[in-house]
């Protein structure tokens, strides 16, 4: 039977978690022309802004009102109402998004006061400018994430509707993922014949060409005119549960554009969830280039788990990676005998041991956890495969345990944010790549699908097939 733990210690020792304005920050990328104001010390820009470049390999932008310790005592108005300023003057922004820090909130600084103010000096910015509640002790990297598309959903999206207005799209909310994702997602609603308007879409802000001479702003991007319409669509798919769930609850509530919640679409079932959710929608069939690429993914499944089944996981990132994950690590047979998560999410963690209930795996869920602490568990109990972001190559290394790189950062790696893994493709990308990395730690050689375990090597211990295919030792 599946448990949960808590982890009950006051510090994190290799936490998995990053800063909440980050998520911010990367969900405002997916605005075209928009720019984040980072209301904060500059730390707290460039810790984000680090993170952020060195897993998409893109210089991040943004501002900062640079908060010191005279700020930090007498508030930081003056800075922030120079900031927007600034901003409206040199950039011509379409949106302006202002993200608190630790320290703006907690010196409680009223950013949606200084932005009304601001705006009513000066009449002439007409765009949007939302702010977002990011304090770092609240939540981590996700939450910042979501906090911002409640904003979106909340501000920006037209109230005036006629009765049966439609623009013809889908609310798409993908949540944290990579550009690739985001690209393998376009490509899914391209096949169905379907217009998705992206809730918001980084594909080619953070993984875009190189451009002579570069543009004003990065290519690619939701406009904020296409996020004004959004209340018209005719439902929205949220396709993480905790980053961009309750967004799309929003639409249902304000602009009765219907929701639907799903888990991330990370292998077989949840993939068909999500095609079978266009489907409700639009009464659209599915076409036959998904059809096939379903049925690619299943002979993958088929075709590797011989190799896979009853092999021990180890996963740790965010709660709805982790919720996709699982479910595709179980139809490839193995057990998630751990899942940790930094974050504190009750209702996430008993989801957690229903799924796994069903999926007929055991497993360990645990809560605010850090990489010391599913250590600790792994040189007690060990793995076969971790899964993960870059943070846990100590561990895979002192333990000598092969690493999946998924989530967010994965800094050790190139390429990693181009890549996909939702959809079928991704998918069948993943178990491709994970049956890779067991070969590598379990066996010298493999021989007419014969995986030959280390430690045996020789070739008396070789089963080969003849032509004729009876099977030989020799
Ligand atoms: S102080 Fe808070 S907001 Fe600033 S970088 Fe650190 S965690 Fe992030």
């Amino acid at each position: 039977m599946s448990s949960i733990t808590i982890q009950d210690r006051a510090v994190a020792i290799n936490p998995t978690r990053s800063c909440a304005p980050i998520g911010a920050m990367l969900a405002n990328y997916g605005i075209h022309g928009a720019i984040t104001i980072n209301h904060g010390s500059q730390g707290c820009a460039t810790y984000p802004r680090h993170q952020m470049a060195r897993h998409f390999r893109e210089p991040v932008e943004v501002a900062t009102t640079s908060l010191t310790e005279k700020t930090t005592v007498y508030g930081g108005k003056s800075n922030l109402l120079a900031a927007l300023k600034n901003i409206w003057e040199r950039f011509h922004p379409t949106l302006i998004m202002v993200c608190s820090t630790c320290l703006s909130e907690t010196i409680g600084d009223d950013i949606p006061g200084v932005i009304d103010e601001f705006l009513e000096r000066h009449p002439e910015v007409t765009i949007p400018i939302l702010s977002v509640k990011t304090p770092s002790y609240i939540g981590n990297h996700t939450t910042g994430f979501d906090n911002f598309l409640k904003e979106i959903a909340g501000n920006l999206p037209d109230r005036r509707k006629k009765k049966g207005e439609t623009n013809g799209k889908i609310n798409i909310i993908p949540g944290w993922v990579n550009p690739g994702d985001i690209r393998e997602l376009k490509h899914m609603l391209r096949e169905m014949g379907l217009n998705g308007l992206w809730i918001t879409d980084y594909s080619e802000t953070l993984d875009g060409g190189y451009y002579e001479p570069r543009p004003h702003f990065a290519r690619g991007g939701t406009t904020v005119e296409e996020l004004r319409s959004s209340s018209k669509s005719l439902a929205t798919i949220a396709l993480q549960r905790y980053v961009g769930g309750e967004a799309a609850r929003i639409y249902e509530r304000r602009y009765g554009v219907p929701a639907h919640v799903l888990t991330m679409p990370i292998g077989l079932a949840n993939t068909d969830a999500f095609v079978d959710t266009l489907v409700e929608i639009t009464d659209h069939v599915i076409p036959e280039a998904l059809q096939v690429e379903r049925a690619r993914l299943l002979d993958a499944l088929v075709d590797t788990h011989m190799f896979t089944t009853g092999l021990r996981v180890a996963l740790y990132g965010d709660p709805d990676l982790l919720e996709g994950l699982v479910g595709l690590v179980a139809e490839m047979g193995m057990t998630p005998a751990y899942v940790l998560t930094a974050a504190d999410t009750m209702p996430w963690a008993e989801h957690m041991v229903e799924l796994t209930e069903e999926l007929g795996v055991e497993s360990e869920i645990i809560l605010k956890g850090d990489l010391h602490e599913l250590h600790k568990r792994i040189k007690a109990r060990p793995v076969d495969l971790l899964i993960g972001h870059s943070k846990g190559k100590f561990i895979a290394d002192a333990e000598g345990i092969p690493l999946l790189r998924v989530g967010f950062p994965v800094e050790d790696r190139f390429g990693y944010h181009r890549r996909s893994i939702v959809g079928y493709n991704g998918s069948t990308a993943l178990v491709d790549e994970i049956t890779n990395l067991v070969f590598e730690r379990r066996a010298s050689s493999i021989v007419s699908n014969t995986l030959v375990e280390r430690g045996v090597e020789g070739p008396s211990y070789v089963p080969i097939s003849l032509p004729n295919g009876n099977g030989k030792l020799v």
